[in-house]
């Protein structure tokens, strides 16, 4: 339960998760001059960012009640999605401290670090699930996943689309141009290679919504508002929880930032990944080009010296070279003369 900002009734879970904390749609409607998506969403940042500035102790006490509340919910037919990054790994060990039974279902890419698999597999309970096709595969058939998810869609829409999609992806909407290419990765239309967004839907989404078919559980999973602006929109417009819908999930330490996860794992001891304490920042894909341009060494670089077989591969056998010399992406750290 938390409190309506409009009228601080208490609200109720499932209608929490529908009007992003307000009590009913009436509740909307009492801010004046704004629509009623633009009221919600003004109310969503403003209880993303009163969350995001609690103490790391509030915290864990709203994430606990979260948790209780999904578990509640859903009969505890709940799971926790376990990709053995440090934000999972502190919302399996929350979990687990109040539900020591609720499985972890790690998500085998075979694009996983070796050292990510290895921690991920040596926790209890853990079920490990596999996608249809490899990267390789995926790379082939649908295509890279360069920049961004979004960015990604729109190259990918724009090549493969209608006219009125490519005016569309090209122009964008309304006064503000959005939902476009942007202006500096337009040459990647004409890029001699494949690029969508399809990878983590076959890779990642497919497998685990399969094991929601199997098993009818419901996941949470350990995503923070603050790493990409998608994220920060899906929480403003859900909050933690989305009960109703298609796709119900739960994400406790959505109002969490980095400092805290690190601060929760020093405080409480958490065991993590040894791949943080090597430089690693992102403990995703191995290959993953979403975001490599804002990375500097980037991650590829970085594998080189970590991983050389891994990426030799990539280089001589997936074409990760092409893609990163279009990109104008270093593949390899200079070495002083
Ligand atoms: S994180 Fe990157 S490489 Fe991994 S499944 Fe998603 S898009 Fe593919």
């Amino acid at each position: 339960m938390t409190t309506c900002p409009v009228c601080s009734r208490l609200v109720k879970p499932a209608k929490e998760a529908r009007w992003q904390g307000h009590c009913t749609r009436d509740c909307y409607r009492k801010r004046p001059g704004l629509t009623r998506r633009q009221a919600a969403n003004v109310a969503g940042y403003r209880t993303l960012v009163q969350r995001q500035s609690l103490p790391l102790e509030a915290k864990v006490a709203m994430s606990i009640r979260r948790i209780r509340e999904w578990y509640a919910y859903w009969d505890g037919a709940v799971y926790v999605a376990f990709s053995g990054g440090k934000d999972s790994t502190v919302l399996l060990h929350l979990v687990r401290s109040i539900y020591p039974e609720v499985p972890a279902v790690f998500i085998n890419t075979t694009m996983e670090y070796p050292e990510i698999r290895r921690f991920a597999t040596t926790h209890e309970n853990v079920v490990s699930v596999h996608p249809k096709k490899s990267f390789h595969r995926v790379v082939v058939e649908h295509g890279w996943p360069v920049i961004s998810k979004e960015q990604a869609k729109y190259i990918f829409q724009y090549r493969n689309g209608s006219a009125l999609m490519r005016r569309r992806r090209w122009e964008g909407y309304g006064p503000e141009r959005s939902y476009r290419i942007a202006n500096k990765w337009r040459f990647l239309v004409d890029a001699p290679f494949k690029i969508s967004n399809y990878c983590c839907a076959v890779l990642k989404k497919a497998p685990s919504q399969i094991y929601d078919k199997r098993t009818g559980r419901k996941p949470m999973l350990g995503m923070l508002a603050e790493d990409s602006k998608l994220r920060k929109a899906l929480y403003v417009m859900h909050g933690c929880s989305t009960f109703t819908g298609k796709k119900p999930k739960s994400t406790p330490l959505g109002f969490w930032t980095t400092e805290d996860v690190w601060a929760y794992i020093r405080s409480r001891r958490v065991p993590y990944c040894s791949l943080y304490d090597h430089g690693v920042k992102s403990t995703g894909c191995m290959l993953c080009l979403f975001g490599v341009h804002m990375e500097s060494p980037n991650r590829i670089q970085l594998l080189k010296e970590s991983h050389p077989k891994i990426w030799r591969w990539g280089m001589n056998e997936l074409g990760l070279r092409a893609v990163m010399e279009y990109i104008n992406l270093p593949c390899e750290l200079k070495r002083e003369p």
